[in-house]
């Protein structure tokens, strides 16, 4: 079965993301491919870096919506209809760009393929994720039980069709369709009936501090840099984060990586 491992890119910043991404899924052993979504703004050498780990790129166009639809999904229409509260973006984030993972349904030479976002990594093999069914994803859990009732478009397993696509934009871009939090908003409505993932194979970074019981190295197979991301220079939750970005730090720069199992639980209270 063709499978293959897809994130996305549309600037410098999430490249390297991306680099620190195709890495860790490269440790992992996989023999799925791995393929990098990019716009046509990154430049041919920008993008080596990825090349040369062993990633296949792959040009696409950001989707072709309508200008009402842009205007309603701007960066700053998205902040101002729904404040984030509990983080902060960066602001080499476009949320109109999210849209474009939407296009990996166009790579039918493939029967299953997992969606990662460029901010995240993979610590364990996953490849077992390709036997699971379209749509599967983890919960967006952060905070607390409330957050089990919706899904997280970091990780999520797809069957990629461009009559699935087709379908999909002709909803996405409806009269008057809004998705306050763009493709996730969009995916959780197009799948109202999406499979569960356990938690472990999207672990958003905040439960860290936030849910620290629910941190267990043993389970963790996916980190997602949520909100702040670890190439920031001294972001706001930086020292909060610290274990965390060290370890995205060593899959960034290619130096030894630790091993997962030995590394400490946060420390809580019960
Ligand atoms: N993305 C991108 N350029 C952008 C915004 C998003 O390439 O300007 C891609 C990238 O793969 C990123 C994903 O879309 O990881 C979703 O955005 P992000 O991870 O920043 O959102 P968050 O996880 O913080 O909600
Ligand atoms: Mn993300």
């Amino acid at each position: 079965m063709a499978t293959a491992y897809v994130t996305l890119v549309t600037n410098a910043d999430y490249v390297l993301g991306a680099t620190a991404l195709v890495r860790s899924l490269k440790l992992t052993g996989t023999t799925a491919d791995i393929v990098v979504m990019h716009t046509g703004g990154l430049a041919r050498k920008a993008l080596a870096p990825l090349e040369a780990l062993g990633a296949r790129l792959q040009e696409v166009d950001l989707l072709p919506t309508s200008d009402a639809f842009i205007e309603r999904h701007t960066r700053d229409r998205i902040h101002a209809d729904r404040p984030f509260t509990k983080g902060r973006k960066p602001d080499f984030h476009t949320p109109l760009d999210n849209f474009a993972k939407l296009r990996l349904w166009q790579m039918e030479v493939y029967e299953r393929v997992v969606f990662i976002d460029a901010d995240a990594i993979v610590v364990r093999n996953i490849d077992r994720l390709f036997a699971y069914p379209e749509f599967s994803a983890a919960p967006n859990v952060y905070e607390g039980l409330a957050d089990f009732h919706r899904l997280n478009s970091g990780v999520f397993v797809a069957k990629p069709s461009q009559a699935t696509f087709d379908a999909m934009l002709e909803r996405l871009d409806a009269p008057d369709a809004h998705w306050p939090r763009t493709d996730q908003t969009f995916l959780q409505a197009f799948f109202p009936d999406w499979h569960g993932l356990p938690v472990f194979f999207n672990m958003l970074q905040y439960v860290w501090f936030a849910l620290p019981e629910l941190w267990d190295w043993k389970s963790v197979h996916v980190i997602h840099y949520q909100y702040e991301k670890p190439w920031e220079a001294d972001h706001p939750k930086a020292d909060r984060l610290r274990p965390l970005i060290d370890l995205w730090q060593a899959y960034a720069t290619g130096g030894n990586v630790p091993n997962i199992d030995t590394l400490p639980n946060p420390a809580h209270t019960r």
